[in-house]
């Protein structure tokens, strides 16, 4: 159709459940539809849908944001015993997400949204302080003994050709516990691409943290490999872009973010990421005001709001209620699919489309316009507290 704005190539759209899923489609007939002849191959990963078709329907979105390097993705229920009974589902699918990040290879990460009359509790922070967390290993699949005699506890490697390798842990003298844990240079590796690429995406530095001084071994070849991924792939990149690698022990990494004006990327290991990324989002204000992004070693991007399904003021909008859920993460998944695509097809006018849609949400919630989620933190307060539907028609207005 003349006068709107044309894209390349199609994006892959997820779509999902619950309360995101009607604001999704809110979004995209009130604030895309109208200024984009919207390309895309949608699949429709509504928790009814996936259990149908035995999670085919994922795993077939999971290739074709592959195929096509962008995708776009819609809050999705993660089933349980509740969900089974509520949707007759015929089995515990696993969470699509899940699916999708092993599918991918990919590192999520998480970037807040920043407005000027939402005041974050860290006030130092000026700008987004984007969190990716390294989500394979260590002590998350960990294997743990509690024992309760005096003995010794090795370490033992029995490689392939059954020799062994054996360390002492500890000699025993009592009851105590025991850990195991382990990584793979193949999965750091694929981290430490990820965080590069995205870190390169957005035109920040990267910083990356370990306790390699106690770790001299396991930590140590975190630091190792992310050097060695930064010096053979990342370098010349960097030094174009204008950005840095920034390596530093994780406790001297706390205490400089902590006093920092924020705008990098921290990279964490996966516990680290499991507690910073908490401290980091609840610094921020809302969960509503943060996006996601999964990035893959071979530098493919899927979009998507940090937040849930919203299934509790679902159910109040399934009573007739006009709930006041906030939108923004949903409207920046949308504008991050369609900058990364408008970036990797030379479109300029999409990428300036995308950027204007940003501005416009973040003005009109400056101007005093927002959700009750906001409504609730904002200082100086809220003009007027809007509903779902005239949040976006109100930055429907301005794009017009
Ligand atoms: P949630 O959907 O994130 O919502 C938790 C609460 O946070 C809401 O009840 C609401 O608080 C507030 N909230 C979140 N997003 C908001 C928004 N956009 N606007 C206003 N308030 C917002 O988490 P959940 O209720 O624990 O999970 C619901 C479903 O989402 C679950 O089935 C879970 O599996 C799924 N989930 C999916 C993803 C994903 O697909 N990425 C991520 C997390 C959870 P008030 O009720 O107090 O207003
Ligand atoms: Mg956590």
């Amino acid at each position: 159709m003349s006068g709107k704005i044309q894209m390349k190539n199609p994006i892959a759209e997820l779509d999902g459940d619950e309360m995101t899923r009607i604001l999704w489609d809110a979004v995209k007939e009130k604030l895309l539809k109208p200024f984009i002849d919207l390309n895309v191959e949608y699949y429709d990963l509504g928790l009814k849908v996936r259990d149908d078709s035995d999670d085919r329907i994922t795993y077939e979105a999971a290739a074709a944001i592959k195929r096509l390097g962008v995708g776009v993705k819609c809050a999705t229920i993660t089933a349980n015993a509740a969900r089974m009974t509520e949707y007759q589902l015929k089995q515990l699918t696993p969470s699509p997400n899940g699916i999708i990040r092993a599918e991918l290879d990919g590192t999520v990460f998480r970037k807040p949204i920043l407005v000027k009359n939402i005041q974050g509790t860290v006030t130092c922070w000026e700008k987004p302080i984007i969190l990716g967390r390294h989500a394979y290993g260590d002590v998350y699949k960990n294997c743990e003994m509690q024992v309760s005699d005096p003995g010794k506890a090795e370490l033992v490697f029995t490689a392939a050709d059954g020799s062994e390798t054996r360390k002492t842990i500890m000699e025993m003298k009592g009851p105590g516990i025991l850990q195991g844990i382990h990584n793979t240079d193949k999965s750091i590796e694929s981290f430490a691409r990820s965080c590069f690429l995205y870190g390169l995406s957005e035109g920040v530095d990267v910083w990356f943290a370990t306790k390699d001084t106690i770790s001299k071994t396991y930590d140590g070849r975190f630091k190792d490999i992310f050097q060695q991924v930064f010096d053979a792939e990342f370098k010349t990149r960097f030094e174009e872009k204008g950005v840095t690698y920034f390596y530093t022990l994780i406790d001297d990494a706390v205490a400089r973010v902590m006093r920092s004006k924020g705008g990098y990327l921290w990279a964490c290991k996966n516990y680290d990421g499991d507690v910073m990324s908490d401290m980091v989002a609840s610094a921020s204000g809302s969960l509503a005001m943060m996006t996601s992004v999964l990035v893959s070693p071979d530098g493919i991007y899927e979009y998507e709001a940090a937040h849930g399904t919203v299934q509790r003021h679902y159910y109040r909008y399934l009573k007739g209620e006009k709930t006041s859920t906030n939108p923004v993460a949903l409207i920046f998944a949308w504008t991050g699919a369609l900058s990364k695509r408008a970036e990797l097809d030379g479109t300029p006018e999409l990428g300036g489309f995308a950027e204007k849609l940003e501005k416009q949400t973040l003005a009109v919630i400056e101007d005093g316009y927002m959700t009750g989620d906001l409504a609730g933190i904002a200082s100086p307060p809220a003009k007027q507290v809007l509903d779902s539907w005239q949040f976006i028609d109100t930055i429907a207005e301005r794009l017009a």
